[in-house]
């Protein structure tokens, strides 16, 4: 790729992306030894203190999430997909588990379920493809239309800990909003 086009890129990356860094924060980068949870030491200002730079890892100048794939290739979906600062959760289709991979944010466990991910994710469930959730801490794996509604209409992580069930991912603990 041209100088240029990188260019390009890069600021059309940190446009589309604004002050959001959850896929900074909420996946587990093992190039960086972050668990789930924990902020990437990289940070700076909302942004990759990094960007640009030669240390910045091959995952993160790779990595995209639905919203910011479909708004650099311009596709349908980019009105159709809401930013993840709207949503409280952004999610990425995995090639190798042939699944969808929905990230909530911890401080809003709600607004998901307010904005356009349902209905996208019901697609994707029609579709004969699994959805996989992480939530506070607690993964859930739903593969049929009506599983995915019943964690729409119940607070699912409520649920399992009244149940007495601690977080599928213990670095949960480490996550810090601020
Ligand atoms: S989750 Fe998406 S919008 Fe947010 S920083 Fe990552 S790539 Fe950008
Ligand atoms: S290195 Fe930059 S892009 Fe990668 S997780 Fe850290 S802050 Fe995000």
């Amino acid at each position: 790729m041209g100088q240029a086009k990188k260019k390009r890129e890069a600021g059309a990356r940190i446009s589309w992306c604004r002050t959001c860094t959850y896929c900074c924060v909420l996946p587990t980068i093992t190039a960086l030894d972050k668990p789930m949870y924990r902020r990437c030491g990289h940070i700076r200002d909302q942004g990759c203190g990094i960007f640009g730079e030669s240390q910045r890892p091959a995952a993160c100048i790779s990595y995209n999430c639905a919203y910011l794939s479909a708004r650099l290739a311009g596709s349908p979906d980019r009105n159709r997909i809401p930013h993840p600062l709207e949503a409280g959760a952004y999610f990425h289709r995995d090639p190798v588990e042939k699944a969808v991979v929905l990230f909530i944010a911890p401080d809003r466990p709600a607004a998901w379920k307010a904005s356009a991910i349902p209905a996208l994710m019901r697609n994707v469930l029609g579709q004969g493809e699994t959805l996989v959730i992480f939530d506070r801490g607690h993964q859930m794996t739903i593969s049929t239309l009506p599983q995915f509604e019943a964690v729409l209409a119940r607070d699912f992580v409520a649920f399992v800990e009244s149940e007495g069930r601690k977080p599928d991912i213990p670095s949960f603990t480490e996550w810090n909003p601020a």
